[in-house]
């Protein structure tokens, strides 16, 4: 069956055809770690981890990207006004880099609980300035970007195609942005690369000056064409990064190669809380920790996103995290009658040829095939989940109706695997074929210290940052380094 992918860029359903055949490379656009995710935020890393999973089942030789926005942000996601990482930092009172540690502690922590696979790569913008600079001096080179002082603007009527993602025209951003005038810009819908400031706690000297930090819209695509290449295959994001985020994104990487940057673009919806946005006027910003306090898995939660089409409106409400906490647990208990009569049918007490066993094989198998049928068709229908998570249902109630299942209890077992394999709906527990074993974790320290001598700071952060997501806490303690499992 061929995957079927919505393009937000073509605005179309396509086949998904991999640019190198067998390999899939994707990136996501990760947490601006100024704070801990909140339970929003993780729909659209709960998507990316469902791709991941689904391209790992068809066999592809995936790489993951995603990235940690750590300098460069600005309140409103605009040109101008503050960084959100400083001003984190002056309300915690603390440093920008003590912020970051925290929130990427928190949020790898929450990936875990959530039971997100690992991406390959997790890119932090203050470990890939170089890359971001030169990449700025490429575009002025095409003249694709003007220097003003220390600043640096891309200029958008160099790529006539900026507005194509995001239906919008120049001439009317043009118009819009008038409003905000920006006497150094040559055009008011130019976005900046590289922003001067004296005042700015993180910032770098560079060609551009001594005082300067990277856009924010840069980072992304100095960092996905390091690790991808300068086109890969798929991008994702939140609806709120298709502008200006993604739009610019398109804008720099194909006016610095003048290749196609990305093939497929797919955002997922905002979540709603209560019917409406998540506000901190509202009290309703619920964190991770709020739904654990409250008696919930974080796997009830990744299955109430997971039970709604990435597409689609979904509303969070206390009621619908309990509707798939129950969903979720029958789904367990039922699993655990499955295994339970896959162990009496596997001991031999019924022989294969006994006539209520042959009935039972008869009744089910065609249900079986079905719904697995259906499973895979609605997955491959741009990940229509929420009809493929119906699909388990229909099979289960026809189960549950009928006391007798042993006969197909372990092929209705493999169905459900394969349902985990992509939702990950049930605990693992104790070992986890994805964990690190303790010779893993001990090579990987090891590394990390190696990395740390030779200066390799991205490859020091990256050993962290998959220790921390595979929940091993590490402690470094006046020169020694100690760890322990979550
Ligand atoms: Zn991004």
């Amino acid at each position: 069956m061929t995957l079927q992918l919505y393009n937000s860029y073509s605005r179309q359903i396509e086949a998904f055809q991999p640019l190198d055949e067998g390999k899939v490379r994707m990136y996501h656009c990760g947490p601006t770690v100024y704070k801990r995710p909140h339970i929003g935020n993780y729909r659209s890393f709960l998507f990316a981890d469902l791709l991941r999973r689904l391209f790992d089942s068809m066999g592809y030789d995936v790489v993951q990207v995603m990235n940690i926005t750590d300098v460069g942000h600005l309140v409103d996601d605009a040109d101008d006004g503050e960084d959100k990482m400083l001003k984190q930092a002056r309300q915690e009172k603390l440093t920008p880099w003590q912020i970051v540690d925290k929130v990427c502690a928190e949020f790898f922590a929450d990936l875990h609980a959530l039971a997100v696979r690992p991406a390959h790569h997790y890119p932090r913008a203050t470990d890939h300035i170089p890359e971001m600079v030169k990449m700025v001096q490429k575009l002025i080179a095409s003249k694709h970007a003007y220097r003003v002082g220390d600043n640096v603007y891309f200029d958008v009527h160099s790529f006539p195609k900026y507005g194509q993602l995001s239906g919008n025209r120049i001439d009317e951003l043009d118009a819009g942005a008038r409003l905000e005038v920006n006497e150094e810009k040559k055009h008011p819908a130019d976005f900046a690369l590289w922003k001067s400031d004296p005042s700015h706690l993180m910032k770098w000297e560079t060609v551009f000056g001594e005082h300067g930090f990277p856009g924010w819209h840069i980072e992304c695509s100095a960092m996905s064409m390091k690790y991808l290449g300068q086109s890969f295959d798929i991008h994702t994001g939140g609806e709120d990064n298709v502008f200006p985020h993604h739009e610019c994104e398109i804008a720099q990487s194909e006016g610095a190669t003048g290749k196609r940057f990305v093939k497929h673009w797919l955002h997922t919806k905002f979540l709603q809380v209560d019917g409406g946005k998540m506000s901190k006027s509202l009290g309703n910003v619920w964190s991770l920790d709020d739904l654990e306090e409250r008696g919930f898995s974080p796997l009830d939660y990744r299955f109430l996103i997971m039970r709604g089409h990435y597409r689609t409106q979904l509303n969070f409400t206390w009621d619908a995290l309990r509707g798939a906490a129950e969903a979720r647990k029958n789904l367990l208990d039922w699993r655990g009658r499955l295994q339970a009569a896959a162990r009496t049918s596997d001991s031999a007490c019924r022989a294969d040829a006994a006539p209520d066993v042959v009935e039972a094989k008869q009744k089910f198998a065609p249900a079986i095939t079905e719904a697995v049928e259906k499973f895979d068709a609605a997955i491959a229908d741009d990940l229509n989940t929420s009809e493929a998570v119906a699909a388990v249902f229909g099979l289960r109630n026809a189960f549950m109706q009928d006391a007798f299942v042993g006969a197909n209890a372990q092929n209705a077992l493999d169905f459900l695997d394969r349902v985990d394999d992509l939702f990950a709906l049930f605990p693992t527990n104790g070992d986890d074929a994805e964990g690190l074993s303790d010779a893993d974790v001990e090579a990987l320290l090891a590394e990390r210290v190696n990395a740390r001598e030779q200066k390799d700071w991205p490859r020091a952060d990256e050993i962290r940052d998959q220790l921390q997501i595979a929940g091993i806490v590490i402690e470094d303690k006046s020169g020694s380094v100690h760890w322990h499992r979550s």
